[in-house]
């Protein structure tokens, strides 16, 4: 367990010893904070059949032992890496829960990313939300909140997952080997640790530094395709260039390089880019990279 989430845990057994916990339970915070980490291993505790009443997990039980196997037969996982999550998965879903325990316990279902559902297996969740059965748990992970229905807001319980010690944060991120002092926009990443700790495994900090770059630089920026190369090495890019593009944009508004109408047409661009990125499948990246790249240099070029 990550030491950063160990007062989640902690609020979640509590909650648990006192029958307050919820059967749905939603985390939400910044990609690479730990949501999902936190959802596994409380799946690990609901599923253990020695230490469950405590939520931890014992590690050597035949549960446990299946669930580190990834072979349960009562958990359920709806994983982040597929790009939507279709109304068929979530029925799929249902059934799962309906049927009795193999082990004879709980069951337990992760949906990692429940923005990516579609507005038919919300609708599909929404059911089973509503009709909470014995011994069943949904545990949930979302990195943007506002994505997400007030009907299923209201239906599950809310843990906002975020870093409040920076000094932890630091340390840990020392020990994997990454230095904060290393790049200039390392530190503005400190609350997602595991997304450092992934560019790290990936060997892409180098291109994280490029994009620094390359938004520092912007109005000059000819070369599309390299951009576009950069950009395809991780999915999480995407977001963090347009980041790093805003807050270009914000220090030039600061520096009197931008007025307020130029400034409102650069963050115009950077948010059709992300909001075309995130709804539109099978998107032209290059085409689009071209577009925001243009918009920001037309209302940038100094005369
Ligand atoms: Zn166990």
């Amino acid at each position: 367990m990550y030491p950063w989430l160990q007062v989640f845990q902690n609020q979640l057994q509590v909650s648990f010893a006192q029958q307050r916990f919820h059967h749905a339970q939603l985390f939400h915070g910044l990609e690479g904070v730990g949501k999902g980490a936190l959802a596994t291993n409380l799946a690990n505790a609901l599923l253990c059949v020695n230490t469950q009443d405590t939520l931890t997990q014992c590690g050597s039980c035949k549960s446990c032992n299946l669930f580190s196997a990834q072979n349960h037969p009562d958990l359920f996982v709806l994983s982040a890496e597929q790009s939507s999550i279709g109304v068929d998965e979530v029925r799929a879903l249902n059934e799962f829960i309906f049927h009795s325990a193999q082990q004879g316990g709980n069951k337990v279902v992760v949906i990692e990313q429940i923005e990516k559902m579609t507005e038919s297996a919300t609708n599909a969740l929404l059911k089973t939300l509503e009709e909470p059965a014995l011994k069943r748990y949904i545990l949930m992970t979302c990195d943007d909140l506002s994505q997400i229905k007030a009907t299923i807001l209201s239906r599950c319980n809310k843990v906002q997952v975020n870093i409040d010690d920076n000094h932890q944060i630091q340390m840990w991120l020392g020990q994997q080997g990454i230095n904060t002092s290393l790049y200039p926009w390392l530190e503005t990443f400190c609350d997602q640790p595991l997304l450092l700790q992934r560019w790290l495994t990936l060997g892409i900090l180098d291109s994280v530094d490029s994009l620094w770059k390359v938004a520092h630089d912007i109005v000059r920026i000819s070369d599309i395709a390299e951009l576009d190369s950069e950009l395809s090495k991780d999915p999480s890019l995407l977001n963090v260039f347009s980041r790093f593009l805003m807050n270009v944009t914000k220090q030039q508004v600061m520096n009197g390089q931008l007025n307020y109408v130029e400034y409102q047409h650069c963050a115009a661009s950077i948010e059709k880019f992300l909001s075309d990125h995130r709804s539109v499948l099978g998107l032209n990246r290059n085409l689009s990279l071209s577009n925001l790249v243009f918009g920001l240099q037309s209302a940038m070029k100094q005369d």
